[in-house]
């Protein structure tokens, strides 16, 4: 991955000024990055062993930036302080309440690495001095990879019908990944984020529903379409993650037989699902990476 480093620095400097570094969550016992590792912080050593200067954080970061002055940096004393934690982090003491994922990648992404609350340890062969970004994943996270269809559903009989740019008979680009159940089964979101379009629709092929939750520190949008809105969804509301925002329908599908959820991620803030049936311009990226770095399998 030395190569796509490259690539990923130059675009994190040119993030690191226009001041686009996310950090989140602020534990009220935490005094911030101040170079000790307070309870309900995680903290990046750059030492093996919590050894050399220590980084404490309050929050997940997507970005810690590439150079100094505007990178996150090791402020404790000791070997490595001053220096930039990204790419330079050797072990971690999480004294937060939360599992804490390390990633290979900025914005979450690539090899990760978990650590439970309380853990001390060192970065594993390839997360070694090649750390980007870490993320707060909550007290309960699932311990391991979680099927998308389960997910979605929160419990088993859920299906993949047609994967991203699966479409066999249907004409275009498929731009999502569809999910089916059954008509009535509660769809849970996957991901959380704020509300930003609500569509309600009607059954049959001119009714299509749209339900848009943005997730702003990841810089994603998901989009969920054919499905039912729960009443209550409004814009600017706020989604948990398995949070139920939906009932499976078949607003825009012909005929109830065809009843299924299909998610969509898009890159950035959007309000509406690309264009995929006889559309031949592929709009989104492929998301298998993305949907496992929120720890899924896309199964
Ligand atoms: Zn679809």
């Amino acid at each position: 991955m030395r190569t796509f480093k490259k690539v990923l620095t130059a675009a994190t400097a040119a993030a690191a000024l226009g001041g686009a570094v996310v950090a989140t969550a602020s534990p009220a016992m935490a005094a911030g990055r101040n170079g000790v590792c307070d309870p309900g912080e995680f903290c990046l050593y750059f030492n093996s062993n919590q050894g050399g200067s220590v980084s404490d954080f309050t929050g997940s970061v997507a970005d810690y930036g590439a150079k100094q002055p505007s990178c996150y940096d090791f402020k404790g004393p000791g070997n490595g302080k001053g220096v930039c934690v990204k790419n330079n982090a050797a072990s971690v003491w999480n004294r937060s309440g939360q599992t804490v994922r390390v990633y290979f990648n900025s914005r979450y992404g690539g090899h990760s690495q978990d650590f439970g609350s309380g853990a001390r340890g060192n970065l594993d062969s390839t997360l070694k001095n090649e750390n980007a970004s870490h993320q707060f994943l909550g007290s309960n996270p699932p311990s391991s990879k979680t099927n998308m269809s389960y997910a979605l559903y929160q419990t088993g009989g859920g299906r993949i019908t047609c994967g991203f740019d699966g479409y066999t008979s249907t004409p275009g680009r498929h731009e999502g990944i569809d999910i089916a159940r059954g008509i009535g089964s509660n769809v849970h979101a996957l991901v959380s984020g704020q509300v930003i379009n609500v569509v309600w629709g009607h059954t049959g092929s001119g009714g299509l529903s749209t339900i848009a939750v943005y997730n702003s520190s990841l810089g994603k949008t998901i989009i969920y379409l054919h499905s039912a809105p729960s009443g209550s969804l409004r814009i600017g509301q706020s989604i948990s993650r398995g949070q139920v925002i939906a009932v499976e329908s078949y607003r825009g599908i012909s005929s109830s037989g065809g009843a299924h959820t299909h998610v969509e991620m898009r890159p950035g803030r959007t309000t509406l699902a690309a264009k995929s049936v006889s559309d031949w311009h592929l709009d989104n990226p492929n998301p298998t990476s993305f949907w496992i770095s929120q720890g899924y399998n896309v199964r």
